[in-house]
């Protein structure tokens, strides 16, 4: 299963209702309109909750995949520790910013038999039952954050939640589920890019004072401001908000700046670009097991390929260094 993991609201934002009515501000808001995902009023929007979310969006993905395996458990009438014996639940997943600053996570969700992709999964284990058990262990899942002037937060994930079948045989042939083969498929089907909420920042913050020089949204701003000045806070000294600061928060593997992808490939070299990264920053040891794919903004097309697509990735040869990584 494909599925988009998405932040709840902290207040509302200027949007494209799919309806077609206008935003909420009385605007039929274009498509690359700036203002889309910032707050219709930045002064009541929850600066603090969507700084802290993100800084939790680990924590909480961490803890939905041990619901997401009690749920199928449950569901197969196993014990967890039987289920081991019978199927296995593996995951891969890639972050992405909404304009918001929030991050999504997308996951490729598979299940397979005892031993993985090279054994047929049990008759029971239908994208059905898979499906319903990421929904329940979704609605489940909550993180208890820290309580910052008497309100305490907790972090759940947003209702919006897609769930698809991959119907497509990217990953049907006991290919090991990596994060870096998730960002591959992802990648093949990416459209246009658009902007993200980081935009131009793309390292760390060493002053404050340098906010002010940066070519960036409001928007962007006060998100970093407001991860900067909880960073102060002893209480939440593990989360290390100002050397994340620039990441909203969130302690994932950085990316490249936002950029338009004009082609499948060019999508797919970033992919791998971002595996190279990757790999680097699992060599530092304090990045480690945090370490996370972002990508750019892209959007889900659908499945497969298109046969002009499927004869161009038969033609290519692996560049060199490269042998080994998903092209197809
Ligand atoms: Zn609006």
């Amino acid at each position: 299963m494909f599925a988009t993991f998405t932040a709840p609201s902290f207040g509302p934002v200027h949007n494209r209702p799919s309806s077609g009515r206008p935003c909420r501000c009385g605007t039929h808001h274009d498509q690359d309109d700036d203002t889309l995902g910032t707050p219709l009023n930045p002064d009541t929007y929850d600066y603090e909750a969507a700084v802290l979310w993100n800084a939790h969006a680990g924590a909480l993905w961490r803890r939905f995949s041990t619901y997401l395996r009690r749920e199928v458990a449950k569901r197969a009438g196993l014990s967890q520790r039987r289920l081991r014996d019978h199927a296995r639940v593996s995951f891969a997943k890639v972050a992405e910013y909404q304009k918001r600053g929030a991050v999504h996570f997308h996951a490729v969700i598979r299940l397979d038999g005892p031993a993985g992709g090279d054994t047929p999964p049990p008759p029971w284990a239908t994208a059905e039952l898979l499906t319903d058990a990421i929904r329940a262990a979704t609605d489940k899942v909550r993180v208890d954050g820290p309580a910052i002037d008497g309100h305490a937060h907790t972090f759940t994930f947003g209702r919006q939640l897609d769930v698809r079948t991959i119907r497509s045989a990217d990953f049907n042939d006991g290919q090991e589920l990596t994060e870096r083969a998730v960002a591959a498929y992802i990648a093949k089907y990416a459209t246009k890019g658009a902007e993200t909420a980081t935009g131009a920042l793309d390292r760390p913050l060493k002053f404050a004072a340098e906010l002010a020089q940066l070519d960036i949204s409001d928007h962007a701003r006060r998100l970093i401001r407001t991860a900067w000045d909880l960073g102060a806070r002893k209480s939440l000294e593990h989360l290390r908000l100002r050397a994340w600061a620039h990441m909203l928060g969130f302690r994932g593997h950085f990316s490249t700046k936002s950029r338009r992808y004009s082609t499948t490939l060019g999508a797919l070299r970033d992919a791998r670009a971002e595996w190279r990264r990757a790999q680097a920053a699992a060599a530092q040891p304090e990045r480690g097991t945090d370490t996370t794919y972002v990508l750019a903004h892209w959007v889900f097309a659908g499945t497969g390929l298109s046969s002009a697509e499927a004869w161009l990735a038969a033609s290519l040869e692996p560049a060199p260094g490269t042998e080994g990584e998903p092209t197809k």
